[in-house]
């Protein structure tokens, strides 16, 4: 089953305590497609402008990215600049460029339009939904956002998630979103809007899946060596929808399964700067790291005691 993914393709510039780089390869989309491309067939829908250089198209095609939805129009690519202090956890963003981004209206080729699987990464949530209307009748839709549409489109946002069965977001944005500082009582509070499924990225401290009935915690793969967060959150979310796609498993075990597929394809992309890990990742070695995050967090049952003070 192939994923359709809309999304930001970017020069990204980043700053962290360990290192810098300059205009690399980045964007949620990309980001996302290079993750589901281990597991899944993806179709992308981007734009980047005339300075694209073919090697990242190279890249893109090398994974087998279909990418008749990428346009070329004339301008610069979307430029993210930002920085990272000992925290890795928070992202400072210090310039954003959106170029041929700021005029960009997504157009589903007509090809994609019968996806069963839809990923919206975090573009304006006006052209969310007018993509969610483009795709005939997807079997699950995911989506991102981020605190700038949260605080300047709410209303649009709103309808775009009363249309999902997936949010993928991280707990600063639950907090904000729900306007409860409380994590679990604010993921209660989104729920209550009707939505099935809710999932939150903490970063180093793993990802909370909320349903209606119960809650899922998966803890982040411990790591000695974390780079470059960027890119973790939609790294995460191309591996989970990538694995739902390639099994058509939606129980909430499937589910659980997709998010530890996250979780591990996220941690890979921590460990170099922008997707230079993923580059020379192989299928064996997400297999390892899968086996070893189930194996770290296995405990047993609750033992019988003799007398319980
Ligand atoms: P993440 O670290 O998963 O939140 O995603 C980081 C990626 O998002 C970077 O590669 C950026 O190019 C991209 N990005 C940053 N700001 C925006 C924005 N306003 N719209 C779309 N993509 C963005």
């Amino acid at each position: 089953m192939s994923i359709l993914v809309v999304g930001s393709v970017a020069f990204d510039s980043i700053e962290t305590p360990f290192g810098r780089v300059e205009n690399v390869l980045g964007g949620s989309a990309t980001y996302f497609s290079t993750a589901a491309s281990f597991f899944a067939d993806v179709n992308l829908v981007a734009v980047v402008g005339d300075d694209f250089p073919q090697q990242h198209l190279d890249f893109l095609r090398s994974r087998e990215i279909d990418l008749r939805g990428l346009t070329r129009s004339s301008g610069k690519t979307f430029h993210w600049k930002g920085k990272y202090g000992y925290d890795l956890n928070e992202a400072q963003t210090l310039e954003t460029h959106l170029n041929v981004f700021e005029t960009f209206k997504p157009q589903i080729p007509s090809a994609y339009a019968d996806s069963d699987y839809l990923f919206l990464a975090n573009i304006d949530p006006d052209l969310q939904m007018d993509v969610m209307r483009q795709v005939k009748s997807p079997k699950i839709i995911a989506s991102d956002t981020m605190n700038y549409w949260i605080s300047s489109k709410p209303d649009s946002l709103k309808k775009v998630i009363g249309e999902v069965d997936i949010l993928i977001i991280n707990d600063a944005e639950v907090r904000q979103l729900s306007q409860e500082p409380n994590l679990v009582k604010g993921a209660k509070k989104i729920l209550e809007t009707g939505l099935k499924n809710l999932i939150v990225k903490r970063g180093e401290y793993g990802v909370l899946m909320f349903t209606k009935t119960s809650i899922f915690a998966a803890p982040a793969y411990p790591l000695e060596e974390v780079f470059d967060p960027t890119g973790a959150g939609d790294t995460f979310a191309g591996g989970f929808m990538g694995y739902l796609a390639n099994t058509g498993d939606t129980s909430e075990a499937g589910i659980r399964q997709a998010i530890i597929f996250g979780s591990v394809m996220a941690s890979f992309n921590v460990e170099d700067f922008s997707l230079d890990r993923l580059k020379r990742l192989s299928y064996g070695e997400i297999e390892e790291r899968y086996r070893s995050l189930k194996a770290m967090t296995h405990f047993e049952g609750l033992p019988a005691m003799e007398s319980p003070l």
